[in-house]
């Protein structure tokens, strides 16, 4: 594997194309905090020769791939900053932020240190214990922390006739362990998870939540080498039902700006599933920067939970660059940039799009 990301940096010509769409050195301004300073950072890590500033360069990039997307030489940046964290942790740095949060979803079943009996509160009906090969992984973010998203990606889908169950006690994905290099214990995470929904013969998943729908799709099959499953983020099972008319969606007198998340745009390329989902019920504008240029909410690959501030910087650049309240369709955005906005005093709400789908 370093074999592989060593060729992939010697890619790197340092032409600097990369430079001026990075989030990070957007709102910072500094040298240090380029693509290119990364992945020189990243080269010294894999030669074991670990700088004093490599911790934060590899932790405080979001991962948001847009330095990928004009590189002309296809450097997978991501992907070295991915293996240089795995790395670090192998050599024994770890944040206590991370360490906090890894205990949470081995101890409590998710990553928000919420109390696993209140996993349900969402629930708009008594739980039923019912038997479906289609299971709907609502996430710890819509389970706990905006309950919201939650409640209505399920009141759509019941509303839509979709056969499937949800678990009483889900617990986490492991995306978050992935993503901050704890690839070992994510593996075992991955390993319960991907056992217990062979054992109750889950063969499709669907979620509204972006990392974990990243998290089943990708890591779980890098990981484990297959998985017998596969994976939907709710947006695509919605448009599917809109466009078979099995699913018809109110007009709205709303306006929105949509905002692309990286995990499930430039990552996963579904730009117009969210879009013509939105042309249905309300108004919908774009931000200057979309699609595979989208800009980053600042709450990614574990950033949040270590540099708060800047998070909030990254976050606030896209919420003073959308001209009105904003849609989007991951809980981690929806959670940061609300959390931003309240914090700096902007003056701008942002929904999950199953906000807008129920009455
Ligand atoms: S992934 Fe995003 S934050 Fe990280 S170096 Fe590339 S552009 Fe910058
Ligand atoms: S655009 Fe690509 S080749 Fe150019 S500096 Fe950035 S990573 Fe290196």
């Amino acid at each position: 594997m370093d074999k592989d990301v060593l060729k992939e940096i010697e890619l790197c010509d340092e032409c600097g194309v990369c430079i001026n769409v990075c989030p990070i050195y957007e709102v910072t301004g500094k040298e240090l905090f380029t693509p290119i300073s990364r992945i020189k950072a990243a080269e010294k890590v894999f030669k074991g020769n670990i700088p004093s500033e490599a911790v934060e360069l590899m932790y405080n990039c979001p991962e948001c791939g847009r330095c990928e997307e004009v590189c002309p030489n296809e450097v997978k940046i991501t992907k070295i900053v991915e293996v240089a964290r795995n790395r670090l942790i192998k050599k024994g740095f770890v944040f206590d932020a991370h360490k906090r949060i890894a205990k949470w979803i081995v101890e409590l079943g998710n990553s928000v240190g919420k109390e696993p009996e209140k996993r349900l509160e969402w629930l708009p009906e008594e739980f039923k214990e019912k038997e479906s090969n289609t299971l709907l992984y609502l996430g710890c973010l819509p389970s706990y922390l905006i309950k919201n998203i939650a409640k209505t990606t399920y009141t759509v889908l019941k509303r839509a006739e979709v056969d499937f169950m949800i678990l009483e006690d889900e617990g986490c994905c492991g995306v978050y362990l992935y993503d901050a290099g704890m690839v070992e214990l994510a593996e075992e995470v991955f390993t319960k998870n991907a056992e217990r929904f062979e054992k109750i013969g889950v063969e499709k998943i669907i979620t509204p939540c972006a990392g974990c729908y990243r998290c089943f799709k990708r890591y779980y099959p890098r990981v484990l080498g297959k998985t017998d499953f596969e994976v939907y983020h709710v947006v695509e099972v919605i448009d599917e039902l809109v466009r078979d008319k099995k699913l018809s969606l109110k007009k709205k007198e709303m306006h929105f700006t949509y905002h692309d998340p990286c995990r499930l745009g430039r990552k996963e390329g579904l730009y117009e599933e969210p879009r013509r989902i939105l042309r249905e019920c309300v108004e919908i504008a774009e931000l200057k920067e979309n699609r595979d240029m989208g800009m980053c909410c600042g709450a990614g690959a574990g950033i949040r939970s270590i540099y708060r501030d800047l998070s909030m910087e990254v976050a606030a650049k896209l919420l003073n660059s959308a001209q009105s309240n904003i849609i989007t369709s991951c809980p981690f955005c929806t959670f940061n940039l609300n959390y931003a906005a309240k914090k700096k005093g902007i003056d701008k709400e942002v929904k999950y799009i199953t906000e807008l789908l129920v009455d």
